[in-house]
């Protein structure tokens, strides 16, 4: 645009001609000119004012719309950041979550070692009559872990049996068993047993242990079956203690097993297992027997005895119980004395339960395992 130059006016050169005829039109028109004239300036100044206006307005505008713009500008990159931090807490509570998870693994792959810290103070706050409960649910639950208990020891008849229980003591049923065959074979009867001489006796019973005392005791009971019991074998508890080498527990396996009197069979397996269920405190036989008689019905005595006897020598071992493969570690407060491991529990169990034959060369048709194997002929036997 050319710069314009402001015009000078000079008095009188420019005004028309017509305008001078009167001076006195000459001065109120003059004046009216100029009354006319006066509002026309304000009019366009406003105009211009108001044109100004509305440029500033719009300048004005376009500053805010700049500034909303470039406000608005950093818009996404709060929006990346706000991006950027949401996906760091996700990955942040996807590691937490996964962290989570692999505790809960561990937790569920760790067995439960602390659980008898957590078990042992609610057992010993336990009542007597909870106390009789959880006995009767543990007696149940070994019931349906061994519907064939039975007693472990070969017999074809009482006399048998009164004989092979006394040959047991300090030694296993197994080992009875292997021997009693070739004894019964030379002397089946309490007549011929009496008459045997000592030592072909004590060579027949040897691999029992503690044989010359056991040959003593087998010559006494024979001789009292003899002359005292017409070669029959009593079928009462106070008779039968009266025989030599004969006590409570001998008579009440007889009773029992052979003449179907219920009895509690208080061995070092039952003993073990009375306590750790906390049946009794006793350490006693007698004493032991008599605890576990007021929990139980005496129609339970006989197969009781069976079940724990079974359980004992199978799961729960006197030195390395096999805790974390027992059916009854629920109801249990020694749950913990021995192995947890589920596996390595796994290994702990005897006979039938781990795989291996049991103790009977003759076991009961519905043993499920394997029957054991006859005594081995000595070294360098033909
Ligand atoms: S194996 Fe363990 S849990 Fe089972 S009865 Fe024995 S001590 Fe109790």
């Amino acid at each position: 645009m050319p710069d314009r130059k402001p015009t000078v006016r000079k008095s009188g050169a420019s005004r028309p001609a017509a305008q001078d005829t009167s001076p006195v039109g000459k001065t109120s028109a003059g004046k009216k000119a100029a009354v006319n004239a006066t509002p026309e300036k304000p009019a366009a100044a406003k105009k211009a004012a108001a044109k100004k206006a509305v440029t500033k307005k719009a300048a004005v505008k376009k500053a805010v719309a700049k500034k909303t713009a470039v406000a608005a500008e950093p818009a996404p990159a709060k929006k990346t950041a706000a991006k950027k931090t949401a996906a760091k807490s996700a990955a942040a509570k996807k590691t937490a979550a996964k962290s989570a998870a692999a505790k809960k693994t561990a937790a569920k792959k760790t067995p439960a070692k602390k659980t008898p810290a957590k078990k042992a103070p609610a057992f010993k706050r336990e009542s007597r009559a909870a106390m009789v409960r959880r006995a009767h649910q543990i007696n149940h639950e070994l019931a349906e872990l061994y519907p064939y208990a039975h007693p472990e020891l070969d017999f074809t008849n009482p006399f048998e049996l009164l004989v092979a229980t006394v040959l047991s003591a300090q030694t296993t049923d197994l080992r009875v068993n292997q021997t009693t065959p070739r004894l019964f074979a030379v002397c089946p009867t309490p007549e011929d047993m009496a008459a045997m001489d000592p030592e072909r006796l004590e060579e027949l019973i040897r691999p029992t242990g503690f044989f010359r005392a056991k040959t003593k005791s087998l010559l006494g009971l024979s001789a009292a079956l003899r002359d005292r019991f017409g070669g029959e074998v009593p079928g009462r508890l106070e008779d039968l203690v009266t025989l030599p080498g004969v006590g409570r527990k001998t008579a009440n396996v007889v009773l029992g097993n052979a003449f179907g009197v219920p009895g509690i069979t208080v061995d070092t397996h039952f003993g073990r297992l009375a306590r750790r269920f906390g049946w009794t405190t006793a350490e006693d036989a007698e004493k032991v027997e008599a605890d576990v008689a007021a929990i139980f019905p005496e129609s339970e005595w006989t197969m009781l005895s069976h079940r724990v006897v079974f359980h004992g020598r199978r799961v729960c071992h006197s030195r390395k119980p096999a805790c974390g493969a027992c059916a009854i570690a629920p109801l249990c407060p020694a749950y913990g004395e021995g192995e947890t491991d589920p596996e390595k529990a796994k290994k702990l169990l005897k006979y039938e339960l781990g795989g291996q034959p049991g103790q009977r060369l003759k076991p009961p048709a519905d043993y499920p395992g394997q029957p054991a194997p006859p005594m081995a002929p000595p070294v360098g036997a033909s």
